[in-house]
């Protein structure tokens, strides 16, 4: 049977913690068995972890709730019962369930909350809204010549080179490295004890995403002859258009406005659609960010999209479309609620015939009254 750490691992992998924002608190929320031996016997999967989701797979006898929105933001002072949060925790710890949550992380994630959604619209062309920023490094690194392409396809094959459509990419120069061994506990690749000594190296530049940092070097030290080699690791300042918040997409043709509108209704089976004043006739580029995008509204204009899909839009926000996009406000499970099937993808894909399902009690805190006049 997979522990817990199996089942979350292929979500990680997708979604890196990394990529989570400052203020979130993704990752394990609870967790009172340890998740690396811990065998895991269900998987049950809920926006939210609600009361009702805790019960569910207690009932089920899954012992992993796996949730998009955390329960833990800030520290708990007491577990009396007080509150849902506090009755929650207390029944998941009674139960030995552990609970998971994959937010921002999964928001950014390329496959993630944004991506899915644009899939299911039929946007084409999917990219990143708001790319990651501080994430990107500029990884350089010395490698005696005749070795030079082992070390670098390594370092390459451990995920370093990405650059847009590319992979493999590096710029590499020659020139000659210098070192003298001086102590007898050194073991020297080529040189000897004692004596200064020159050799032609290959000096490679690439980059390298933060979150597969310690992987590429962990690479790069297994791949090369030398016993220290010398690397450098630079911060840039260039945005990391892998990951990150929100995303953009193209209809195959333009499409009335208030047609795309109902498309969105039908898609995401939605009671109503708040929307602003309709910009343009047609919309061709859509923006969206499932949940609240509101401050994501410059970004869509900038990315030259007629339409951005968000939720949460307070009152005002309606007005800062400023005639040149369309606002629409989905509502924030409605437009978030396709993460499940993420998950259930991720993790089922990873290990087949394994229990995972949605929660029954489907966990939106909104409801809506309609016909009423
Ligand atoms: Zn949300």
């Amino acid at each position: 049977m997979p522990t817990l750490n199996d089942i979350v691992a292929p979500i990680e992998t997708a979604a890196p913690l990394a990529w989570q924002e400052s203020w979130d608190n993704a990752g394990w929320q609870i967790c009172p068995a340890d998740p690396a031996t811990a065998e895991c016997t269900g998987a049950l999967l809920t926006l939210d972890v609600t009361e009702a989701a805790v019960a569910e797979a207690a009932r089920e006898g899954f012992n992993l709730v796996v949730s998009h929105h955390p329960l833990l933001f800030k520290g708990l002072k007491h577990i009396t019962g007080a509150t849902s949060r506090e009755r929650i925790a207390a029944a998941a710890i009674r139960h030995g369930i552990a609970i998971y949550s994959a937010h921002t992380n999964m928001d950014s994630a390329p496959g993630g909350v944004n991506f899915r959604l644009a899939g299911m619209l039929g946007l084409e062309n999917i990219r990143v809204l708001v790319p990651r920023r501080n994430d990107l490094l500029k990884l350089v690194f010395y490698t005696p010549a005749a070795q030079a392409d082992d070390v670098r396809q390594a370092v390459l094959a451990a995920g370093a080179g990405h650059i847009g459509g590319y992979d493999s990419c590096s710029y590499n120069s020659e020139g000659v490295g210098t070192f003298r061994a001086v102590s007898d506990a050194c073991r020297p690749f080529v040189g000897t004890v004692g004596e200064l000594h020159r050799e032609p190296e290959t000096r490679t530049e690439t980059v390298v995403p933060r979150h597969l940092l310690a992987g590429v070097i962990r690479a790069l030290v297994q791949a090369h002859p030398y016993e220290e080699p010398a690397y450098d690791i630079i911060p840039l300042e260039l945005p990391y258009r892998g990951a990150g918040l929100g995303c953009a997409g193209d209809l195959p043709e333009a499409v009335p406005t208030a047609e795309f509108l109902r498309h969105i209704v039908r898609t995401l089976n939605l009671a109503s659609l708040r929307h602003s004043e309709i910009a343009t006739e047609t919309v061709r580029r859509i923006a969206l960010c499932g949940g609240s995008g509101a401050e994501f509204i410059p970004a869509a204009v900038a990315a030259g999209a007629q339409l951005f899909l968000t939720a949460d839009l307070k009152y005002h926000d309606f007005q800062r479309g400023e005639g040149r996009i369309t606002l629409a406000d989905g509502g924030h499970f409605e437009t978030e609620q396709q993460v499940l099937d993420v998950f259930y993808e991720l993790i089922s894909k990873k290990i087949p015939n394994f229990a995972v399902r949605r929660a029954v009690m489907p966990s939106n805190p909104v409801g809506y009254l309609s016909g009423l006049r």
